[in-house]
């Protein structure tokens, strides 16, 4: 391939890339979205191959049967509420492979300072994504306890750890690429320390961060090995992963320095509900389907129990038999409901269920007061509304659905165990409150059923 047809071909994968991503932005565009983008890293990847004096096409072959063989493999096994695991997993090894890159190139490069600077941010940057996502994954996975880890003499060992990243990365810059491991390592330490004092529940927003990292990570890699391509889609997966985390960060009234800090998400909280005012109102499906099938307006609020239970046809059945009666029905979507950014999004859309009827947080919450029967649906932490009204709370301040708001408001669940933050939540013993004890497939599947006989 001439330098002339590849410096355009890898612009026009750069543009596949900016027009897919544009398109991600509204369900409708999404799956073209996507499309495009892969096909612009096919035409990257081929020019790339076609193009560059490759070490050997073997071993590349090699790779590539061996990391899609993988792919393939996790892609239909992995569950979708273990999906922020797997992104975690995915960043780290962007990551990785960016310093791996980096420290590569050092051979084939003769060194200028410029060339030097961006290595030791591909392996910094790489590596750091590397580590940190590594137990950003043990966390989720359940490997090691989600708790935020705090110690004495934490403070001291941080910066510890930083004064030895700063001495490696002078010491790389003065004498040059021997100290390119010893500087890995102390990145990949940082890492470490870093995520670990992190509670579970500040995880999705360390992920998207991290995620934002490997682009960075892999725009620095670009300019090592001087190429376009590489650095204009790490640039975009840094600005998205960027502009992910500050959504989410504002969805849960955090600041990025404040989820960084850690601490937050402590298991085991004192909710201030006394033994006393713990007295749930049990429901039965036909006292719930009651309540539906004579309602005007529902707001079906769907959360991680409805995607570990499969539930999303459930609820699309009870949407269409209500409506059938006449009822509005609306689904409430919280930026972080579920267990990754758009969780609930994708879920219901993969049970039909029309986007016109998906309303987000802030143009919802007006219209709770004026809804007979708020439906919760294995969520919990995004509709507690101790977030709202206790300022002691671990959650306080967090964007909440007003579901306590409604006239009624019905939570399918199995139990009155807590969700992911590990707190109570003091809506299931409030008066207006109905639960429905149950998996929320079958439950609703009962429902659905019971409705019909109304
Ligand atoms: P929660 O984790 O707060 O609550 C889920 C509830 O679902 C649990 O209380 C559980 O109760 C119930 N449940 C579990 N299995 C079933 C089942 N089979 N049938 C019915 N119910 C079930 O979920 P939310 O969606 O409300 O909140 C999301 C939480 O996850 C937030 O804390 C958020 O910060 C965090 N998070 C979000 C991410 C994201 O990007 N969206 C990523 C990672 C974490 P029971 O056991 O009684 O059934």
């Amino acid at each position: 391939v001439s330098y002339t047809l590849a410096g355009f071909l890898y612009l026009a994968a750069a543009a596949l890339f900016i027009v897919g991503l544009r398109r991600l932005s509204s369900p409708r565009t999404a799956r073209s979205g996507n499309q495009l983008a892969a096909l612009g890293m096919l035409v990257a990847v081929v020019v790339t191959l076609a193009d560059r004096q490759v070490v050997s096409y073997t071993t590349i072959i090699a790779g590539m049967v061996v990391g899609s063989a993988v792919g393939a493999v996790l892609a239909r096994r992995v569950a979708m509420t273990a999906m922020p695991q797997l992104v975690a997993l995915f960043n780290g090894f962007g990551g990785g492979a960016s310093a791996l890159v980096a420290i590569a190139e050092v051979d084939r490069v003769t060194l200028e300072a410029g060339t030097l600077v961006t290595i030791v941010l591909s392996v910094v940057i790489g590596t750091v994504t590397l580590t940190g996502s590594l137990v950003a994954f043990a966390k989720l996975q359940g490997l090691i306890g989600g708790a935020p880890l705090r110690y004495r003499g934490q403070a001291l060992v941080d910066g510890a750890a930083l004064a030895a990243l700063a001495g490696a990365v002078a010491l790389t810059i003065i004498a040059g690429s021997d100290w390119l491991w010893p500087l890995a390592g102390t990145a990949g330490l940082l890492g470490v320390l870093r995520v670990l004092p992190i509670g579970g529940a500040d995880m999705p927003v360390v992920i998207a961060f991290l995620n934002s990292l490997s682009g960075m990570a892999a725009s620095a890699a670009g300019f090592v090995i001087g190429s376009n391509a590489l650095i204009i889609s790490g640039a975009l997966v840094g600005a998205s992963g960027l502009i992910l985390t500050s959504i989410m960060v504002k969805a849960m009234n955090r600041t990025l320095g404040a989820v960084l800090l850690g601490g937050f998400g402590a298991v085991g909280g004192d909710s201030g509900i006394s033994d006393a005012d713990r007295v749930a109102n049990r429901a039965s499906a036909e006292d719930v389907a009651i309540a539906l099938a004579y309602a005007r307006s529902v707001i079906v609020v769907p959360g991680y129990g409805l995607a570990v239970a499969q539930a999303q046809h459930a609820i699309r059945e009870l949407e269409r038999e209500l409506t059938k009666r006449g009822v509005e029905v609306r689904y409430a979507i919280h930026p972080v409901a579920g267990r990754m950014p758009g969780h609930m999004n994708v879920l219901l859309a993969e049970a039909d269920v029309d986007y016109q009827r998906l309303v987000d947080l802030e143009d919802i919450n007006p219209d709770f007061p004026h809804t007979d029967v708020a439906l919760v649906v294995g969520a919990n932490d995004v509709v507690n509304p101790a977030a709202r009204e206790d300022p002691s709370s671990p959650i306080a301040g967090m964007p909440i659905l007003d579901v306590d708001r409604a006239m009624t408001v019905v939570v399918v669940k199995r139990s009155l165990s807590p969700g992911f933050a590990g707190i109570d939540n003091p809506l299931f013993y409030r008066e207006n409150t109905l639960m429905l004890f149950a998996d929320a497939k079958e439950g609703l599947t009962e429902v659905v059923h019971a409705v019909k006989d109304v």
